[in-house]
């Protein structure tokens, strides 16, 4: 136990140790816990204020990420770059992130998360050395290309855009078709990492589409109920020609884009985690303010149990992105324990946003307390990169050795 923790007035504040500043000393540099608490400080005067009207008119202000991209937390300042890549520090700042707003979280992780992870672990050497300075101060700005409308959970065996290779040598191109569906942030990237079916082997590959290439047809998913403010993409290929240079060289079949889901569904069981701590805040702020009966709501016991319950669920969820954290750093990585993490963590914060909502009464069905955004946004995040369903089946073939998706 640190020692922050054995003081007495900060055990009252924070009594289990979820709040990421506390929990940071001692397993961060000093260096990345001052770039998490100016993340911490901007989230608080630039972008909070932002977030409801920007949730209650589905749109991202541009001074979101004109105030997170400064920062630079893709490669902070006196932190070293073995510590910037962990797994740890990046989940601390998702998770930050997260507790502040969904829909935030949601559109650094596309950037960080997943455009940046795809062009690192599928792209070559050459192509990770020129591309991935580029990304980590938003200079290329790209999104990851995979769920179609005709298929979401069964997208390894279904995808069925197509790229077929013409020419050869310096003029060997390749040609997509297909439609990509749900793609977060398509609308204003600079590239599209779109994967694709080689159509002479028929295995996944993945390009980097310029958004503005001919043949490329993008449309904003409108209505949404859940993280209205990240502006979601339905976009079609039709004949869109790159260069072989746009193919990541080393995603050459599912195998590598599972590769590559395992880390990312890490990112999002950490949005999960995040975004309950988020709630359990908004909660507690509410029912010390409001009175009935007489008295604050936090003094009555039916209201205790309920913040009990979520408190429980924000440190055992904490627990589980750690562990999967330090798992990663250790060279572990696996689908099953990302999944079983994401699939656990999401489940955990379905019940906590629920329940942040109840304690806040009518109030809990308006912006203004902060609690129905975590509501409504948590849904997505159970959802997205592997629903409940899917990676529970991840798990389960793990456990069992059998695999039960059909
Ligand atoms: C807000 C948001 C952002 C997203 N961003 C991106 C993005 O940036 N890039 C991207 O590529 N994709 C993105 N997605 C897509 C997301 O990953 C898919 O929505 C998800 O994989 C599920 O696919 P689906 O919606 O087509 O559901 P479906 O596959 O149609 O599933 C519907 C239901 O059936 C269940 N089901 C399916 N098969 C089985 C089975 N074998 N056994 C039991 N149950 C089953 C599912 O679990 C689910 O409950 C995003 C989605 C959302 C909602």
């Amino acid at each position: 136990m640190s020692a922050a923790i054995r003081d007495p007035e900060i055990a009252a504040e924070d009594p289990f140790g979820i709040d990421p500043f506390r929990f940071c000393e001692g397993r961060l540099s000093d260096a990345a816990v001052a770039a998490l608490t100016g993340l911490q400080r901007t989230l608080d005067e630039r972008v909070k204020p932002l977030v409801n009207e920007a949730w209650d008119t589905a749109t991202m202000p541009e001074g979101v990420i004109g105030a997170l991209a400064p920062l630079g937390l893709m490669d902070p300042e006196g932190v070293s770059r073995e510590e910037a890549d962990s797994s740890l520090f990046k989940g601390l700042r998702t998770y930050v992130l997260a507790r502040t707003d969904v829909s935030v979280a949601t559109v650094y992780n596309a950037q960080a998360g997943l455009f940046r992870t795809t062009v690192r672990q599928g792209g070559s050497p050459e192509q990770v050395a020129e591309l991935d300075p580029l990304i980590r101060d938003f200079g290329l700005t790209g999104v990851f290309a995979l769920t179609e409308p005709d298929h979401g959970s069964d997208i390894a065996g279904g995808l069925a855009t197509t790229a077929t290779r013409t020419g050869d040598g310096d003029d060997a191109e390749w040609v997509i078709d297909g439609h990509k569906r749900w793609i977060g942030g398509a609308v204003g990237a600079d590239v599209l990492a779109v994967f694709a079916r080689d159509t002479a082997d028929g295995e996944v590959k993945c390009f980097l589409v310029p958004r503005e290439a001919e043949g490329v047809k993008i449309e904003t998913i409108t209505g949404k109920v859940s993280l209205r403010p990240m502006q979601n993409a339905d976009f079609t290929l039709t004949g869109v020609r790159v260069p072989e240079s746009a193919r990541l060289a080393r995603v050459n079949s599912w195998r590598d884009v599972a590769a590559i889901m395992g880390t990312l569904r890490a990112d999002v069981a950490w949005i999960a985690a995040g975004l309950q701590a988020g709630a359990l805040e908004a909660a507690i702020r509410y029912v010390r303010e409001r009175e009935q009966f007489g008295r604050p709501l936090a003094g009555f016991q039916l209201v205790q149990e309920k913040l009990a319950r979520m408190a429980g669920n924000v440190v055992a969820s904490l627990g589980m992105v750690i562990q999967i954290s330090e798992l990663q750093d250790r060279g572990v990585f696996s689908d099953a324990n990302s999944s079983l993490a994401k699939m656990w963590v999401a489940l955990r914060a379905r019940e906590t946003v629920a329940l942040a909502r109840e304690v806040a009464g009518g109030n809990g069905i308006v912006l203004d307390t902060d609690v129905a955004r975590f509501f409504a946004d948590a849904e997505a995040v159970y959802s997205y990169e592997g629903t409940h369903e899917i990676t529970s089946l991840i798990v389960g073939r793990a456990l069992t050795g059998a695999s039960a998706f059909v």
